[in-house]
């Protein structure tokens, strides 16, 4: 991060100059708490037993928490695999010298044959034309690929269908290039309280599975289970539970709250670049949607929806400041938003007096209140799953062990 150059080791200073507090080259940051990845893997290892093995699912750049650092943990915290969505994300893994297993998700483009022999990724395989490309290239090496074969048992995403799981294997299992290694599918609904559908996937996998065992093949390592499915369906932790979201702290729905506590890793945090006083009647932000109701301070915060804090989230999110929650206010901008400190003191309170260089939790505890990726994730009407990994794309993240 420190760089050579003396212009940016200046800039470096000024950082540090300042009222501090990381980074101190922008006062906007996510911080990513290690040791509570550690302790939710605990936690699944616990639920699980010694005996099946952790895919700590981490496409995406771990859902914004950082692909390369929270695979470390994991792989520390006694996960055995690694998942991740395509070629490019299980190749940062290698460079930073991740040698850990690592499955590909779902069946990338044969274009990626190459690199994926050359940085041994475990593809998942859906197609004949794939797994004959794959097994080809890997027998020109003098190589054996070993791939996991991806059903579809109802979700109607990606993979092979159920039925036709076994028709595939006859076409590709002969091939000296190719090793089954391993065999999965992905459940639709495994966070929703109708058991229906789930039922169905599970009982088309299995029947996929007697299928292939009837054939003779043995389908190496089976797995099923996200996050959701670990947590209430001991019957589909097979041999290895693929866990994303629960790792990171979150539960995949309100239906699995009650039965496991998880440990949130991601807090936002900012500081306070200016503080105003707006008379009553002017306008806050674009558009001026927001007009000031007199005795109030206006904070604003270096963080905008270019960070993840969605516009639609404006005039409808809060902040805490000193363990208060204050609302937002005016719309967000790109790389900014403001909010509003009343300066009438209510119910006996103090009124709260915002000082450039405050911290300010977005999301995160301070003191006895709280603020959920959970909770903005409803405001905005999506699922904490997508509200991370808004957050996770632009601001620098601080790990803390
Ligand atoms: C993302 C993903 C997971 C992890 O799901 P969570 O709900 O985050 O636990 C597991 N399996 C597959 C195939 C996935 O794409």
């Amino acid at each position: 991060m420190v760089s050579q150059n003396d212009s940016d080791s200046r800039l470096e200073l000024t950082g540090d100059l300042s009222v501090g507090g990381p980074p101190a080259r922008r006062w906007a940051w996510v911080e990513v708490n290690l040791e509570a990845i550690r302790r939710n893997l605990q936690r699944f290892r616990r639920l699980i037993g010694p005996d099946v093995m952790i895919m700590a699912v981490v496409k995406a750049d771990a859902y914004g928490h950082g692909a390369v650092r929270v695979a470390q943990k994991a792989l520390a915290s006694g996960a055995k695999w690694l998942g991740v969505s395509n070629v490019e994300e299980g190749i940062e893994l290698r460079k930073a010298g991740i040698a850990a297993p690592i499955l590909v998700l779902s069946e990338p483009p044969a274009s990626t044959i190459d690199l994926i022999l050359h940085y041994g990724l475990t593809p998942a395989v859906h197609s004949t034309e794939f797994a004959l490309s794959l097994g080809e290239a890997a027998s020109a090496m003098g190589r054996i690929a070993p791939y996991h074969l991806k059903i579809d048992t109802g979700m109607n995403r990606v993979g092979v269908h159920s039925d036709d799981a076994p028709d595939l294997l006859r076409t590709i299992d002969f091939h000296s290039g190719l090793q089954l290694q391993g065999v999965f599918t992905h459940f639709a609904t495994a966070d929703e309280a109708d058991t229906y559908e789930i039922t169905r996937q599970y009982d088309r996998f299995m029947k996929a599975l007697a299928e292939m065992r009837y054939m003779g093949i043995n389908p190496g390592i089976v797995h099923a289970a996200n996050t959701a499915a670990t947590i209430r369906y001991k019957q589909a932790h097979f041999n290895m539970v693929r866990i994303g979201i629960g790792m990171y702290g979150m539960h995949p729905s309100e239906i699995t709250q009650s039965q496991m506590e998880l440990y949130p890793a991601m807090s936002v945090y900012a500081r306070v670049t200016m503080v105003k006083s707006v008379p009553m009647g002017e306008g806050v932000s674009y558009g001026m949607l927001y007009r000031s109701p007199g005795n109030v301070l206006i904070g604003t915060l270096p963080i905008g929806y270019a960070d993840g804090i969605a516009r639609e989230l404006s005039g409808k999110m809060d902040i805490l400041l000193k363990g208060r929650r204050l609302p937002q206010v005016g719309n967000i901008c790109m790389d900014m938003m403001m909010f509003e400190a009343n300066q009438r003191s209510s119910a006996g309170r103090l009124a709260i007096q915002p000082q450039v260089g405050d911290e300010v939790v977005i999301v995160g505890r301070d003191g006895e209140e709280w603020i959920t990726l959970d909770e903005l994730a409803q405001t905005l009407g999506t699922i904490n799953y997508d509200m991370a990994c808004r957050l996770g794309e632009r601001l620098e993240r601080l790990y803390v062990e």
